[in-house]
C-alpha cells in the first residue's frame, strides 16, 4: 500500500483535482490519498478567526461570504452531473451554515481549529464526489476517526496505527482511500491541527502506521531544490537525499516539507518521495536512509529566529551552568534551535517567543542576557559535508560581506548553521548560491 498526498495547488483548481483524479488511477495499487485544503482556504480560514478573536464579526461574515461565493464557482466548473452538484452545493452549504453560526456564539481558541478544519473536510468531500460522478471506486476515510495528538501536541502513533488498521481491514478489495490530512483530534477530543503544513506530516504518519512502500508527497514543484526558489533564481532539484539531510533542510525552513514529516518515515524505513503534480513525470526527490554524494547538497533558511546571549562569570569552570540554563528552556516548553558555547557565554536561538519574557526573567538569575530579535538561521546540507575538507572556508568566503552571529558546526555530520541578521538573509543565500554550486 502507499501514500499519496496531494498540497493545496495540487487541489487548487477544478483542473487540477481530475489530474489528482488521474495520478491515482495510473496504477492499480492500493493508497490513500491525502488531501489539503484548496490552495488560499486555510489562509482564508486564519483571516475568518483573526477577525472573530477581535470580535470583528462584520470582517468575518465579509471573510466567510468571499470564501463561500469561491467554492460556489469551484463546484461548478468541477463537477458535470446534476447529481454531483446537487451532492456538492449540499456539501458546500452544511460548511458554511457552520461558518455562520459560529459567528452567533462566543469565539474561543478550541472553535477556533474547528474553523481551520473546514478546509480539509471540503477539499475531500469535493474530491470525493468527483470520484462518484466519474465512477472511481473509493473509500472515504475521515482522518478525525483516527489521527490523534496528545497533550503536548505530538502524535501518538500507536494509537493512530490501531485505529487506521482496523478501519481498513472492513475495505479489504478497495483499492483508493481518501482522506485530509492537517486535521486530528486532540487529548480533550475537540478538533485540532498538526500546524500549518501539517498535511506532509499526516501522510508520513499515516505511511508508518500502514507500513507503506512509499509516501508520495505531490506538490507543485519538482522535489527539493538546492536552495529556496522563492528567493534565489537558479536553483535546480536534487534527486536523492537522505532523512537526515532532508530532516535538516525541512526544519531549517525548506517549505517543501513539514519540519516534522522525516520522522515517521524514517523511523520505518519508508521511502518519501517528493514528485510535482504538473509535471508527474518528472524524477522529483527520493528520501531513503542511504546516504550517498559528497559535497554540499542544499542551502535553507529559517527567519524568526530571536538570539539569545547569556553571559556570566560564574560559568567559568563550572559545571550544572548549562544544565540551568536548558532547565530554564524545558520548563517553558520553548526549544532551542542552535547552540554556541564559551567559557563566559552561552548563546542560544528559539523560534517560539509565546514565554521570551518569563524565560529572559529567569535567565537574568544566572547572568547579562542580551536578546536579539529578527535573526535567520542559514543551513548548508550535505553528505558527511562537516567532515570534508574545505567545506567551511568555501563557505565563509561566500560570506565575507555578511556579519555571522553564530556558527555551529560539528553537530552533525551532514550541516553547517550560521545566524545572521534576517535583512541579510536574501543576499547571503543568492551568494552561497553562486559559491558553492556548479553553474554550466
Ligand atoms: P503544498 O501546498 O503542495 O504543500 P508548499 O507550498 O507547502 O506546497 O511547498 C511547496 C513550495 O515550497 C514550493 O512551491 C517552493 O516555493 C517552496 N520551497 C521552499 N524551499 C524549497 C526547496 N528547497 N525546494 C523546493 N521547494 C521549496
Ligand atoms: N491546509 C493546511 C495549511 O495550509 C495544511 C497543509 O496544506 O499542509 O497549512
Ligand atoms: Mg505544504
Amino acid at each position: 500500500m502507499k501514500i499519496m498526498k496531494f498540497g493545496g495547488t495540487s487541489v487548487g483548481k477544478p483542473e487540477r483535482m481530475h489530474q489528482v483524479k488521474d495520478l491515482i488511477t495510473r496504477d492499480n495499487q492500493k493508497k490513500i490519498v491525502v488531501l489539503s485544503a484548496l490552495s488560499g482556504t486555510t489562509n482564508a480560514l486564519v483571516g475568518i478567526g483573526e477577525a472573530l478573536a477581535e470580535a470583528k464579526k462584520d470582517l468575518a461574515k465579509e471573510r466567510i461570504d468571499s470564501l463561500h461565493k469561491h467554492y460556489q464557482s469551484f463546484y461548478k466548473e468541477l463537477l458535470k452531473t446534476d447529481a454531483a452538484r446537487t451532492k456538492a452545493e449540499k456539501i458546500i452549504k452544511e460548511h458554511f451554515e457552520f461558518l455562520n453560526i459560529i459567528l452567533k456564539i462566543s469565539f474561543n481558541e478550541a472553535i477556533n481549529r474547528d474553523i481551520l478544519a473546514q478546509g480539509e473536510l471540503l477539499s475531500t468531500k469535493l474530491f470525493y464526489t468527483l470520484l462518484q460522478e466519474l465512477d472511481v471506486p473509493a473509500v472515504f476515510l475521515p482522518a478525525l476517526d483516527f489521527m490523534s495528538i496528545d497533550e503536548n501536541h505530538e502524535p501518538e502513533l500507536p494509537k493512530i496505527t490501531e485505529k487506521l488498521k482496523s478501519i481498513l481491514v472492513n475495505f479489504p478489495q478497495d483499492r483508493i482511500f481518501v482522506t485530509q490530512g492537517y486535521i486530528c483530534k486532540n487529548h480533550r477530543n475537540e478538533v485540532d491541527n498538526l500546524k500549518r503544513g501539517g498535511s506532509d506530516y499526516s501522510a508520513s504518519l499515516m505511511g508508518a502506521a500502514i507500513n507503506a512502500e512509499v509516501v508520495e508527497i505531490w506538490t507543485d514543484i519538482d522535489g527539493m531544490h538546492n536552495n529556496d526558489p522563492r528567493i534565489v533564481d537558479k536553483t535546480k532539484p536534487i534527486a536523492q537525499l537522505s532523512f537526515d539531510e532532508a530532516a535538516e533542510l525541512a526544519y531549517f525552513g525548506a517549505k517543501i516539507l513539514h519540519p516534522a514529516s522525516i520522522w515517521p518515515a524514517q523511523k520505518y524505513n519508508i521511502a518519501v518521495k517528493l514528485l510535482n503534480t504538473m509535471e508527474p513525470d518528472a524524477v522529483g526527490t527520493t528520501i531513503t536512509a542511504k546516504e550517498q554524494g559528497s559535497g554540499v547538497k542544499a542551502i535553507a533558511a529559517k527567519d524568526g529566529i530571536t538570539a539569545i546571549k547569556i553571559k556570566s562569570s560564574r560559568m567559568l569552570l563550572a559545571y550544572g551552568f548549562l544544565r540551568k540554563v536548558f532547565e530554564i528552556f524545558e520548563r517553558y516548553k520553548t526549544s532551542i534551535d542552535m547552540i554556541t558555547t564559551s567559557e563566559v557565554a552561552v548563546s542560544v536561538t528559539i523560534d517560539d517567543l509565546s514565554h521570551l519574557k518569563e524565560i529572559t526573567k529567569e535567565l537574568e538569575k544566572l547572568g547579562t542576557v542580551e536578546v536579539d530579535k529578527n535573526q535567520a538561521i542559514i543551513s548548508i546540507v550535505g553528505n558527511m559535508i562537516a567532515e570534508s575538507k574545505g567545506t567551511v572556508a568555501n563557505v565563509m568566503n561566500c560570506l565575507t560581506d555578511y556579519p555571522i552571529r553564530m556558527v555551529s558546526y560539528g553537530g552533525s555530520r551532514h550541516n553547517i548553521s550560521l545566524l545572521l541578521d534576517a535583512k541579510l538573509k536574501n543576499e547571503a543565500l543568492k551568494s552561497l548560491n553562486e559559491g558553492l554550486f556548479q553553474w554550466n
